[in-house]
């Protein structure tokens, strides 16, 4: 078992501020760290205005920071990019991430490019005899309590519950000596090149404050075919919104997202376009006052949950709706 480190991938508040489960989890690594005699690592992702010292009384030894996000905004693509780096150049023995939205979109993100197993709402942990992280977590509805083991990858990763593990009061010496500030610029051109590819709509107004929603999901099945999609909720007096698989793509920015790791939106009327209805993404606009779905799969989950569906190709239905309110008197 190499030895080089237990990290943790902190969780950030759109203020800056360290969420809880950041120092529960350094406290679980404290604990581990403890058994196998290595250094624990804090791995933030964040935006120039995050103050790091706030960690130096749980438990890092060591802080690499990254500081690729603008105005607090989270990048999938370019937070597993920061994290896989510095796991692949520093090569820790263990990751944790915490098991919050944040963590549970970004670990396996990290796993599939690291080609390592991960282990998902871990309670508790343990060493084993030779040295291997023992993940234990709930399984076969609670009836009993998993002991796994990652015996044939490294790093060995799991994601953590919140409000499980304790804080540790530990206080890091020379603390400011052992930050590590990333100039992470493969990262920023990552971002930018993200940012680039984007689909800029004309509207900047927020998904949560308009009364009727256009959003777009995964059966939109190109680039172009969503800008046109944003010109028709614009030429209707909405605004473009999507699923997360259309986030993940690139074609679209994170706040535009609707869903559990997205925003939870409640408009008058919400179109969803090529959207399946996957319960993460119901959260976020089940409640909406009347939903219009268009699915080429009429036995899609989100005809469920609909005042009025189409069973139909999304472009088609737009052409179609394209004519309809071009005709309809004011
Ligand atoms: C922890 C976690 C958090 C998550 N948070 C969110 C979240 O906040 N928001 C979110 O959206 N997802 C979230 N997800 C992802 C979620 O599970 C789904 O993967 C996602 O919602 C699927 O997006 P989709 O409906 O666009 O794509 P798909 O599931 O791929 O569905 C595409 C749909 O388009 C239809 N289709 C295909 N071709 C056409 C066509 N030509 N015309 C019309 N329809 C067509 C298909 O029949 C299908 O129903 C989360 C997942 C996890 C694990």
């Amino acid at each position: 078992m190499r030895n080089s480190g237990i990290a943790v991938v902190a969780s950030v508040e759109t203020d800056g501020s360290f969420k809880n489960v950041t120092f529960e989890l350094l406290g679980a690594a404290r604990d581990l760290a403890e058994k196998t005699g290595e250094a624990v690592i804090a791995l933030v992702c964040a935006d120039e205005n995050c103050d790091v010292s706030a960690l130096k009384d749980f438990g890092a030894d060591k802080v690499f920071v990254f500081s690729h996000r603008k105005a607090a905004v989270f990048e999938l693509e370019a937070d597993v990019l920061a994290v896989s780096s510095i796991i692949s150049e520093i090569s820790p023995s263990t990751v944790l991430f915490p098991a919050t939205d944040y963590g549970r979109v970004l670990a396996p993100e990290v796993a599939a490019r690291l080609h390592c197993g991960i282990t998902a709402d871990c309670t508790s942990f343990d060493i084993d005899g030779e040295g291997r992280l023992v993940q234990i977590r709930p399984a076969l509805g609670g009836n009993i309590m998993a002991h796994i083991i990652s015996p044939n990858t490294l790093p060995q990763m799991a994601t953590a519950r919140p409000s499980v593990f304790k804080k540790r009061d530990y206080k890091t010496e020379n603390f400011e000596k052992n930050i590590v500030r990333n100039d992470f610029t493969a990262v920023a051109e990552r971002v930018l090149k993200l940012k680039e590819n984007s689909i800029i709509t004309n509207s900047s107004a927020k998904i949560e404050d308009a009364s009727v929603v256009v959003s777009v999901g995964n059966g939109v099945a190109s680039r172009e075919l969503v800008r046109r999609f944003g010109d028709f909720a614009a030429s209707i007096g909405g605004v473009l919104a999507c699923s997360r698989k259309i986030v993940e793509k690139g074609w679209l920015e994170q706040p535009r997202q609707v869903g559990q790791s997205g925003k939870t939106i409640t408009p008058e009327i919400y179109f969803a376009i090529g959207i399946s209805g996957a319960v993460q993404h119901l959260a976020g606009m089940k409640s909406s006052s009347f939903i219009v779905s268009v699915n080429t799969d009429k036995s899609a989950e989100i005809f469920n949950y609909s005042d009025l569906g189409f069973v139909m190709d999304a472009e088609e239905w737009l052409n179609l709706a394209e004519k309809f309110f071009k005709i309809r008197p004011e």
